[in-house]
């Protein structure tokens, strides 16, 4: 075989991207992870510290019991085996944000492993501390002449819980989907502020491709940090397109870290393996081992919530809801919290019709506010969508209403009365029905001959001539019968 079929089939070849996360998530805990200092919400730099979280030789580490919890609550939400007894150990290397030249973590022994969270299979949960800040001063900054760089401390010992993926996802925007469902799931169990912006969830992608169909793993990149939704997948989906390039071209991965720079797009090396961090893992001997008793497994236990992926089963199977909108609805605790309450809130089964009215109208007019923020209560969005169903208010009408009770609440027949906005009906809408027939003659000659789009010329004068005030399906029927 010449050059040329090889160079051929290279570049026909189907590849198909794999990709693992590593997730680092800040706890909110009162107290850092190892001593007694408060968690630092933006105070002055270095206020937050102790002899502990500076690494001054003598201290000793405590274990913060609450992060254990915490950390015991994400396992089981994800599906893990907690670990019966699990250990500490120093990652030794050198960098101003790391005072003890080692962050305690956990290595061969995690606090949980073996669990799923929807399509993807969770590797291993453990718990460490999180590194101090290092603020880059540039030039404003200047010590002796040189640009500066400052340390704040106030982060340095903060607890962390890092979550591993295996290798099952397939594409940058699956990536970027479970990540919500993640970050929506640890929202739920009130571990984490889990704020992507402001570094309380981080996320590594780990990419490789693969010939379409292969077994064996392709050689890995790592993203570093990536801090939204939208990068996470810019970058994914870069770095994707990056190795194909190369191997179409007959060239190889090498297996390094990059940096992904949102602004330009571009994907720089970080570090390569032949100079990646012998960390010297060894176990923390200060330490004790964490060997959770029956009572503390049972308290995490009986600390879980409902989680979304639970919820939006539930609001499938016994509901009714459609996948997306059931998703839609518990992965927004606030709007499936909203929409549980108006469901509720009503005698006849409305309860497809309330969701789609929350997850479309309602989060049109209101976006990512809290519905229960708003004037609008459960009560009246059912009620609301009652009369709709029964007639008396047309849909186009009742979007006016709902903006209405959104902002200054009431009653929705006491503004649809005050406002005038009651569906046209009886003699009215059939006087109206002939008028538009008769002035859109050309049209209902096209729907005597079967041309059914037609409709809409009728259906228009209609809606017109009433406001919006008519029900559709009631002015069809009006047409219809005419014909
Ligand atoms: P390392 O030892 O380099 O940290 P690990 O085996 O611990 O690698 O895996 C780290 C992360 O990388 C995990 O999320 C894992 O699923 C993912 N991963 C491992 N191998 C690959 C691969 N070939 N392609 C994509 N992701 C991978
Ligand atoms: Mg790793
Ligand atoms: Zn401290």
């Amino acid at each position: 075989m010449g050059a040329a079929p090889v160079a051929d089939a290279l570049a026909e070849r189907a590849y198909e991207p794999v990709i693992g996360l590593e997730i680092h998530v800040q706890l909110s805990t009162r107290t850092k992870m190892f001593c007694g200092c408060e968690l630092s919400f933006g105070e002055q730099p270095n206020t937050r510290t102790c002899p502990v979280c500076l690494g001054l030789p003598g201290t000793l580490p405590v274990t913060n019991a609450e992060a254990v919890h915490f950390g015991l609550m994400i396992g089981m939400a994800l599906g893990c085996e907690p670990a019966p007894r699990s250990i500490f150990h120093r990652k030794n290397y050198f960098y101003p944000d790391l005072p003890k030249g080692y962050q305690i973590s956990q290595y061969d022994i995690p606090l949980a492993r073996d669990g799923r969270l929807g399509d993807i299979r969770i590797h291993r949960v453990h718990l460490e501390e999180d590194a101090a800040k290092l603020v880059h001063a540039g030039a404003s900054g200047r010590i002796h002449g040189a640009e500066a760089s400052a340390v704040d401390f106030n982060r340095g010992g903060t607890p962390l819980v890092e979550i591993v993926t295996e290798p099952d996802v397939r594409s940058a925007a699956q990536a970027a989907e479970w990540l919500r469902l993640l970050r929506v799931t640890l929202r739920q169990l009130g571990v984490s502020d889990v704020n992507m912006e402001e570094g309380s969830l981080r996320c590594d992608a780990n990419v490789s491709i693969r010939p379409a169909g292969e077994a064996t793993l392709g050689t890995k990149t790592e993203l570093k940090n990536m801090n939204s939704f939208r990068f996470l997948e810019r970058g994914v989906n870069a770095e994707v397109a990056r190795q194909e390039e190369l191997l179409r071209e007959g060239g190889a991965v090498t297996q390094e870290t990059l940096h992904f720079d949102p602004r330009t797009g571009a994907l720089s090396p970080l570090r390569s393996k032949e100079e990646a961090h012998d960390y010297r893992y060894f176990p923390e001997p200060d330490l004790v081992p964490i060997a959770p008793t029956e009572e503390m497994l049972e308290r995490a236990r009986s600390a879980l919530p409902e989680l979304p992926a639970q919820r939006a089963e539930r609001l499938e199977s016994d509901m009714g809801l459609v996948p997306d909108t059931a998703r839609l609805l518990a992965f927004r605790s606030d709007l499936g919290d909203f929409f549980e309450r108006a469901a509720a809130a009503r005698v006849g089964d409305d309860s497809k019709a309330i969701a789609n009215w929350i997850v479309g109208e309602l989060v049109a007019n209101i976006g990512d506010a809290d519905p229960a923020d708003t004037k609008l209560e459960p009560e009246s969005l059912a009620a609301l969508v009652g009369m709709v169903r029964e007639g008396t208010v047309a849909g186009s009408a009742a979007k006016d209403v709902l903006t209405t009770l959104v902002a200054e609440g009431g009653d929705p027949a006491e503004i649809v009365e005050a406002e005038n906005l009651g569906a046209a009906g009886g003699d009215e809408l059939a006087r109206v029905v002939d008028q538009a027939m008769a002035d859109q003659a050309d049209a209902v000659e096209k729907i005597r001959a079967g041309n059914d789009k037609a409709t809409g010329a009728v259906m228009g004068a209609v809606m017109r001539a009433t406001e919006g005030r008519a029900d559709g399906a009631e002015v069809q029927r009006l047409i219809r019968e005419r014909l």
